[in-house]
Protein backbone atom coordinates (compact mmCIF):
# COMPACT_ATOMS: atom_id res chain seq x y z
CA UNK A 1 0.00 0.00 0.00
CA UNK A 2 3.00 1.96 0.82
CA UNK A 3 4.21 1.91 -2.38
CA UNK A 4 0.68 3.19 -3.78
CA UNK A 5 0.87 5.72 -1.52
CA UNK A 6 3.58 7.21 -1.97
CA UNK A 7 3.48 8.16 -5.79
CA UNK A 8 0.45 9.58 -5.06
CA UNK A 9 1.76 11.79 -2.13
CA UNK A 10 4.71 12.79 -4.64
CA UNK A 11 2.47 13.84 -6.71
CA UNK A 12 0.46 15.81 -4.54
CA UNK A 13 4.03 17.76 -3.85
CA UNK A 14 4.31 18.16 -6.74
CA UNK A 15 1.17 19.67 -7.72
CA UNK A 16 2.17 22.03 -4.29
CA UNK A 17 4.75 23.02 -6.31
CA UNK A 18 3.48 23.70 -9.44
CA UNK A 19 0.77 25.67 -7.35
CA UNK A 20 3.02 28.07 -6.20
CA UNK A 21 5.00 28.29 -9.04
CA UNK A 22 1.96 29.56 -11.06
CA UNK A 23 1.18 31.97 -8.18
CA UNK A 24 4.21 33.29 -9.05
CA UNK A 25 3.77 33.36 -12.22
CA UNK A 26 0.46 35.23 -12.11
CA UNK A 27 2.41 37.87 -9.52
CA UNK A 28 4.98 38.31 -12.01
CA UNK A 29 1.99 38.72 -14.89
CA UNK A 30 0.11 41.10 -12.78
CA UNK A 31 3.70 43.26 -12.41
CA UNK A 32 4.37 43.12 -16.18
CA UNK A 33 0.10 44.14 -16.68
CA UNK A 34 1.74 47.44 -15.55
CA UNK A 35 2.79 48.04 -19.16
CA UNK A 36 0.19 46.85 -21.26
CA UNK A 37 0.68 49.31 -24.37
CA UNK A 38 4.40 49.87 -24.70
CA UNK A 39 5.90 49.27 -28.00
CA UNK A 40 9.10 48.48 -28.91
CA UNK A 41 11.10 51.27 -30.22
CA UNK A 42 14.20 50.77 -32.45
CA UNK A 43 16.75 53.10 -31.18
CA UNK A 44 19.61 51.74 -28.45
CA UNK A 45 19.71 53.82 -25.61
CA UNK A 46 22.89 55.56 -25.02
CA UNK A 47 25.05 54.29 -21.90
CA UNK A 48 25.29 57.84 -20.01
CA UNK A 49 23.85 60.94 -21.10
CA UNK A 50 21.35 63.75 -19.73
CA UNK A 51 17.45 62.66 -19.03
CA UNK A 52 15.50 65.05 -20.31
CA UNK A 53 11.26 65.40 -18.86
CA UNK A 54 9.80 67.56 -21.38
CA UNK A 55 6.71 69.08 -20.47
CA UNK A 56 5.24 65.63 -19.62
CA UNK A 57 1.21 65.13 -18.35
CA UNK A 58 -0.28 61.70 -17.01
CA UNK A 59 -3.34 60.05 -16.73
CA UNK A 60 -3.70 56.55 -15.43
CA UNK A 61 -5.41 54.24 -17.92
CA UNK A 62 -9.39 53.70 -17.47
CA UNK A 63 -9.41 57.30 -15.32
CA UNK A 64 -9.72 60.62 -16.33
CA UNK A 65 -8.14 62.67 -13.72
CA UNK A 66 -4.93 63.61 -15.05
CA UNK A 67 -2.27 63.13 -11.68
CA UNK A 68 0.61 65.04 -13.58
CA UNK A 69 0.39 68.32 -15.79
CA UNK A 70 3.42 70.21 -16.87
CA UNK A 71 6.35 68.27 -15.77
CA UNK A 72 10.11 69.41 -16.89
CA UNK A 73 13.16 68.81 -15.51
CA UNK A 74 16.62 68.10 -16.63
CA UNK A 75 18.59 65.29 -14.44
CA UNK A 76 22.27 65.61 -15.68
CA UNK A 77 24.74 62.31 -15.84
CA UNK A 78 25.61 61.29 -12.84
CA UNK A 79 23.42 63.22 -10.78
CA UNK A 80 21.59 62.12 -7.93
CA UNK A 81 17.52 64.07 -7.67
CA UNK A 82 15.31 63.63 -4.99
CA UNK A 83 11.28 63.88 -5.56
CA UNK A 84 9.32 64.74 -2.80
CA UNK A 85 6.03 66.06 -1.73
CA UNK A 86 3.16 65.24 0.06
CA UNK A 87 1.66 61.58 -0.62
CA UNK A 88 -0.45 61.49 -3.85
CA UNK A 89 0.95 64.39 -5.29
CA UNK A 90 2.66 62.23 -8.42
CA UNK A 91 6.03 61.66 -7.56
CA UNK A 92 6.01 58.31 -8.18
CA UNK A 93 4.28 58.54 -11.29
CA UNK A 94 7.29 60.85 -12.49
CA UNK A 95 9.05 57.91 -11.32
CA UNK A 96 7.47 55.48 -13.40
CA UNK A 97 7.08 57.37 -16.36
CA UNK A 98 11.05 57.66 -15.99
CA UNK A 99 11.33 53.87 -16.04
CA UNK A 100 9.00 53.56 -18.93
CA UNK A 101 6.43 51.16 -16.87
CA UNK A 102 3.85 53.82 -19.11
CA UNK A 103 4.39 56.44 -21.69
CA UNK A 104 3.54 60.07 -20.90
CA UNK A 105 -0.17 61.29 -22.20
CA UNK A 106 1.26 64.52 -23.47
CA UNK A 107 5.23 65.58 -23.37
CA UNK A 108 8.26 63.32 -23.60
CA UNK A 109 10.96 62.23 -21.93
CA UNK A 110 14.63 61.27 -23.42
CA UNK A 111 17.91 59.86 -22.39
CA UNK A 112 20.99 60.90 -24.45
CA UNK A 113 18.58 62.26 -26.89
CA UNK A 114 16.76 59.45 -27.80
CA UNK A 115 13.02 59.37 -26.94
CA UNK A 116 12.22 56.49 -24.43
CA UNK A 117 9.04 55.65 -26.47
CA UNK A 118 11.65 54.96 -29.78
CA UNK A 119 14.00 53.18 -27.67
CA UNK A 120 13.87 49.59 -27.84
CA UNK A 121 12.80 47.67 -24.51
CA UNK A 122 15.98 45.64 -24.38
CA UNK A 123 18.10 48.61 -23.94
CA UNK A 124 15.75 50.54 -21.99
CA UNK A 125 15.87 47.78 -19.36
CA UNK A 126 19.64 47.71 -19.41
CA UNK A 127 19.90 51.48 -18.80
CA UNK A 128 17.43 52.39 -16.98
CA UNK A 129 16.19 50.40 -13.58
CA UNK A 130 13.77 51.03 -11.03
CA UNK A 131 13.96 49.40 -7.68
CA UNK A 132 10.97 49.49 -5.86
CA UNK A 133 10.46 49.88 -2.46
CA UNK A 134 9.68 45.88 -1.50
CA UNK A 135 11.09 43.91 -4.63
CA UNK A 136 9.45 40.75 -4.61
CA UNK A 137 11.16 37.36 -3.68
CA UNK A 138 10.31 34.20 -4.51
CA UNK A 139 10.85 30.73 -3.54
CA UNK A 140 14.31 30.16 -4.54
CA UNK A 141 17.81 30.86 -3.48
CA UNK A 142 19.66 34.26 -3.00
CA UNK A 143 21.36 33.64 -5.98
CA UNK A 144 18.70 32.64 -8.26
CA UNK A 145 16.74 35.49 -6.65
CA UNK A 146 19.42 38.27 -8.02
CA UNK A 147 20.16 36.79 -10.95
CA UNK A 148 16.52 36.96 -12.38
CA UNK A 149 17.30 40.61 -13.12
CA UNK A 150 19.80 39.24 -15.83
CA UNK A 151 19.50 35.37 -16.36
CA UNK A 152 22.10 34.74 -18.40
CA UNK A 153 24.82 36.30 -16.11
CA UNK A 154 27.88 33.74 -15.00
CA UNK A 155 28.32 33.09 -11.18
CA UNK A 156 31.34 35.23 -11.06
CA UNK A 157 29.15 38.24 -12.44
CA UNK A 158 26.70 37.19 -10.05
CA UNK A 159 29.12 37.83 -6.72
CA UNK A 160 30.70 40.94 -8.15
CA UNK A 161 27.30 42.27 -8.23
CA UNK A 162 26.85 41.36 -4.77
CA UNK A 163 29.81 42.39 -3.88
CA UNK A 164 30.23 45.65 -5.97
CA UNK A 165 26.92 47.18 -2.86
CA UNK A 166 28.94 44.75 -0.37
CA UNK A 167 26.24 42.42 0.59
CA UNK A 168 28.35 39.24 -0.24
CA UNK A 169 29.76 39.39 3.31
CA UNK A 170 27.03 39.56 4.34
CA UNK A 171 25.10 36.67 2.53
CA UNK A 172 27.78 34.39 3.00
CA UNK A 173 27.68 34.74 7.14
CA UNK A 174 24.70 32.11 6.33
CA UNK A 175 25.60 28.27 6.32
CA UNK A 176 24.80 27.80 2.60
CA UNK A 177 25.73 31.23 1.57
CA UNK A 178 24.17 32.94 -1.27
CA UNK A 179 22.64 29.45 -2.14
CA UNK A 180 20.65 30.05 0.84
CA UNK A 181 17.01 28.97 0.33
CA UNK A 182 14.59 32.04 0.86
CA UNK A 183 10.55 31.12 0.78
CA UNK A 184 8.45 33.61 -1.31
CA UNK A 185 8.26 36.71 -0.34
CA UNK A 186 11.54 36.40 1.32
CA UNK A 187 10.46 35.52 4.34
CA UNK A 188 13.54 33.72 5.71
CA UNK A 189 15.62 37.10 5.20
CA UNK A 190 14.90 40.62 7.37
CA UNK A 191 13.82 43.57 5.56
CA UNK A 192 16.94 44.74 4.93
CA UNK A 193 18.97 41.49 3.46
CA UNK A 194 15.71 41.74 1.15
CA UNK A 195 16.89 44.81 0.53
CA UNK A 196 19.99 44.25 -0.27
CA UNK A 197 18.64 41.86 -2.47
CA UNK A 198 16.33 44.02 -4.59
CA UNK A 199 19.82 46.48 -4.96
CA UNK A 200 21.95 43.49 -6.18
CA UNK A 201 19.37 42.70 -8.96
CA UNK A 202 19.96 46.45 -9.98
CA UNK A 203 23.67 46.14 -9.52
CA UNK A 204 23.77 43.13 -11.70
CA UNK A 205 22.16 45.09 -14.45
CA UNK A 206 24.40 47.88 -14.02
CA UNK A 207 22.44 50.43 -15.45
CA UNK A 208 23.28 54.25 -16.00
CA UNK A 209 19.81 55.23 -14.55
CA UNK A 210 18.46 54.13 -10.80
CA UNK A 211 14.83 55.01 -9.95
CA UNK A 212 14.83 53.96 -6.52
CA UNK A 213 11.51 54.27 -4.68
CA UNK A 214 13.08 54.71 -0.72
CA UNK A 215 11.34 52.31 1.72
CA UNK A 216 9.24 54.58 4.58
CA UNK A 217 9.93 51.85 7.49
CA UNK A 218 12.79 51.80 9.59
CA UNK A 219 14.95 49.02 9.24
CA UNK A 220 16.94 47.70 12.87
CA UNK A 221 19.92 50.20 12.78
CA UNK A 222 22.47 46.98 12.60
CA UNK A 223 20.95 46.37 8.65
CA UNK A 224 20.63 49.77 7.95
CA UNK A 225 24.23 51.05 7.61
CA UNK A 226 24.90 47.95 5.05
CA UNK A 227 21.83 49.12 3.19
CA UNK A 228 22.57 52.42 3.20
CA UNK A 229 26.19 51.55 1.90
CA UNK A 230 24.74 49.56 -0.60
CA UNK A 231 22.76 52.57 -1.51
CA UNK A 232 25.57 54.86 -1.81
CA UNK A 233 27.52 52.35 -3.78
CA UNK A 234 24.89 51.93 -5.59
CA UNK A 235 24.02 55.37 -6.80
CA UNK A 236 27.39 56.15 -7.13
CA UNK A 237 28.62 57.62 -10.78
CA UNK A 238 24.68 56.76 -12.04
CA UNK A 239 22.35 59.10 -12.55
CA UNK A 240 20.17 58.21 -9.66
CA UNK A 241 15.89 59.88 -9.17
CA UNK A 242 14.84 58.35 -5.32
CA UNK A 243 11.18 59.10 -4.27
CA UNK A 244 12.89 60.10 -1.23
CA UNK A 245 11.10 59.85 2.48
CA UNK A 246 14.35 60.15 4.58
CA UNK A 247 15.70 63.47 5.33
CA UNK A 248 19.71 61.58 5.16
CA UNK A 249 19.04 60.90 1.59
CA UNK A 250 17.11 64.05 0.70
CA UNK A 251 19.78 66.08 1.99
CA UNK A 252 22.58 63.63 0.08
CA UNK A 253 20.83 64.62 -3.15
CA UNK A 254 22.55 67.02 -5.38
CA UNK A 255 18.99 68.38 -6.37
CA UNK A 256 15.67 68.17 -4.88
CA UNK A 257 12.44 68.47 -6.43
CA UNK A 258 8.95 69.49 -5.26
CA UNK A 259 6.06 67.54 -6.52
CA UNK A 260 2.89 69.02 -5.69
CA UNK A 261 -0.82 68.68 -7.03
CA UNK A 262 0.81 67.01 -10.06
CA UNK A 263 3.20 69.92 -10.66
CA UNK A 264 6.91 70.82 -10.41
CA UNK A 265 6.70 73.68 -7.67
CA UNK A 266 10.30 73.92 -6.48
CA UNK A 267 13.69 72.82 -8.15
CA UNK A 268 17.21 73.40 -5.92
CA UNK A 269 19.86 72.26 -2.88
CA UNK A 270 18.85 71.81 0.31
CA UNK A 271 20.29 75.23 1.12
CA UNK A 272 18.67 76.55 -1.74
CA UNK A 273 15.40 75.62 -1.05
CA UNK A 274 15.57 76.71 2.55
CA UNK A 275 16.49 79.96 1.90
CA UNK A 276 14.06 80.04 -0.72
CA UNK A 277 11.82 79.62 2.14
CA UNK A 278 8.57 77.92 0.23
CA UNK A 279 7.01 74.63 0.51
CA UNK A 280 10.47 72.82 1.12
CA UNK A 281 11.45 74.85 3.75
CA UNK A 282 8.55 74.13 5.42
CA UNK A 283 8.68 70.43 4.63
CA UNK A 284 12.07 70.14 5.96
CA UNK A 285 11.83 72.02 9.35
CA UNK A 286 8.64 69.51 10.25
CA UNK A 287 10.80 66.42 8.97
CA UNK A 288 13.71 67.80 11.08
CA UNK A 289 11.55 66.90 14.06
CA UNK A 290 9.66 63.83 12.67
CA UNK A 291 11.15 61.62 10.07
CA UNK A 292 13.78 58.88 10.16
CA UNK A 293 17.25 59.88 10.32
P1 LIG B 1 3.13 60.02 -4.65
O1 LIG B 1 4.21 59.10 -5.09
O2 LIG B 1 3.54 61.46 -4.69
O3 LIG B 1 2.55 59.66 -3.32
P2 LIG B 1 1.61 58.86 -6.82
O4 LIG B 1 2.41 59.19 -8.04
O5 LIG B 1 1.72 57.49 -6.27
O6 LIG B 1 1.91 59.96 -5.69
O7 LIG B 1 0.08 59.14 -7.11
C1 LIG B 1 -0.39 60.30 -7.77
C2 LIG B 1 -1.89 60.15 -8.00
O8 LIG B 1 -2.10 59.10 -8.93
C3 LIG B 1 -2.67 59.79 -6.76
O9 LIG B 1 -3.89 60.49 -6.80
C4 LIG B 1 -2.90 58.31 -6.91
O10 LIG B 1 -4.10 57.92 -6.29
C5 LIG B 1 -3.00 58.13 -8.41
N1 LIG B 1 -2.53 56.80 -8.84
C6 LIG B 1 -1.36 56.19 -8.53
N2 LIG B 1 -1.26 55.00 -9.12
C7 LIG B 1 -2.39 54.83 -9.84
C8 LIG B 1 -2.88 53.77 -10.69
N3 LIG B 1 -2.16 52.66 -10.93
N4 LIG B 1 -4.11 53.96 -11.25
C9 LIG B 1 -4.83 55.08 -11.04
N5 LIG B 1 -4.42 56.10 -10.25
C10 LIG B 1 -3.22 55.99 -9.66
Amino acid sequence: LSALFEPVQQLSQLYNTVQSSAAALNKLFTILDTEPDIQDGTHDLPHRGELVVDDIGFTYPATDTPVLGGVSLRVADGERLALVGPTGAGKSTVAKLMARLYDPTVGSISLGGIDLRDATLDSLRERIVVVPQEGFLFGGSIADNVRIARPGATDAELRAALDAIGALERFEEFEDGIDTEVRERGSRLSAGERQLVSLARAALVDPAVLVLDEATSNLDPGTEVIVERALDRLMNGRTTIVVAHRLSTIKRADRIAVISGGRLTELGSHDELVDLGGHYAELSSAWESSLPR
